[in-house]
């Protein structure tokens, strides 16, 4: 497509107030194959979806996943708690991805990890229809249903590496959220309660019973979470600790069984 039509598209992102217009730009210009397709993803970027609905996926993890319309998508930072997932897990380690939204978690553990049994799962059907195509390229599957409900039993005590990455945003921090997110994201994958560690009490709380001898549960806080997260863990029997990596703002919560 020509110069003219990119330098269009950059001045109607810039217009509406998309700070990196040209990378966008060009995202959309590849998406496309007529004047018609890019006109109606600029005008659902304009109309302020998140960049990663109207291309229908995210990069995270060096990966594509996709990511329908209306699913969490996945924050760059959360590749650190991928890395952290990473080494600990084994080759033909068992890895649940709890709270799964798109499933990129899971996905980009089991690329990088040789032999992953991956099972995901979500409370939201959009997310999991989304996530059982992204899972299923490296052969796992997703599951829907109230986080553990949503497993097969037979997975009891035999969890190698839990991963959750629960919605922690506190309910009345949720309005001060990007349009974006507030908007266009599930509630349910954002609204974490009062201090928004509700959904994160009920994953620790079951995690004991799910985890293998020497699993270890992995989830992300915010810095301010962190302190009670930990003593959550710990109190319902866990080897607590937080890891944290400032540069790209993660806080993660680890909890090993002995
Ligand atoms: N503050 C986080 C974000 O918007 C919340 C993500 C979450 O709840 N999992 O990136």
């Amino acid at each position: 497509m020509s110069e003219s039509r990119e330098e269009t598209v950059v001045l109607r992102l810039r217009a509406a107030g998309c700070v990196f217009a040209e990378d966008e730009a060009r995202l959309l210009l590849q998406e496309v194959r007529t004047a018609a397709e890019l006109d109606a993803l600029v005008e659902r970027r304009v109309a302020g979806e998140p960049l990663e609905h109207v291309l229908g996926w995210a990069e995270f993890s060096g990966l594509r996943i996709a990511v329908a319309a209306g699913v969490f998508v996945p924050r760059r930072r959360t590749e650190f708690l991928v890395e952290e997932a990473i080494a600990l897990a084994g080759p033909r380690a068992v890895v649940v991805d709890l709270c799964c939204g798109s499933g990129a978690l899971g996905v980009a553990v089991a690329t990088a990890v040789d032999g992953v049994e991956l099972h995901a799962a979500d409370v939201d059907p959009a997310a999991v229809s989304c996530a059982r195509g992204n899972v299923a390229r490296v052969g796992g599957q997703a599951f829907e249903g109230d986080l553990y409900e949503a497993l097969p039993p037979a997975l009891r005590g035999r969890v190698d590496v839990l991963l959750a990455n629960v919605p922690y945003v506190p309910s009345d921090a949720i309005a001060l959220m990007p349009p974006e997110a507030r908007l266009h994201e599930a509630r349910v994958a954002l609204d974490g309660g009062a201090d928004g560690l509700d959904v994160a009490r009920r994953v620790i709380e079951a995690a004991p019973a799910w985890l293998a001898p020497g699993g270890s549960l992995l989830f992300e806080t915010s810095e301010d979470q962190a302190s009670d997260a930990v003593e959550t863990v710990t109190a319902a029997g866990l080897r607590g600790r937080v890891v944290a990596d400032d540069e790209r703002g993660a806080t993660v919560v680890v909890g090993t069984r002995s």
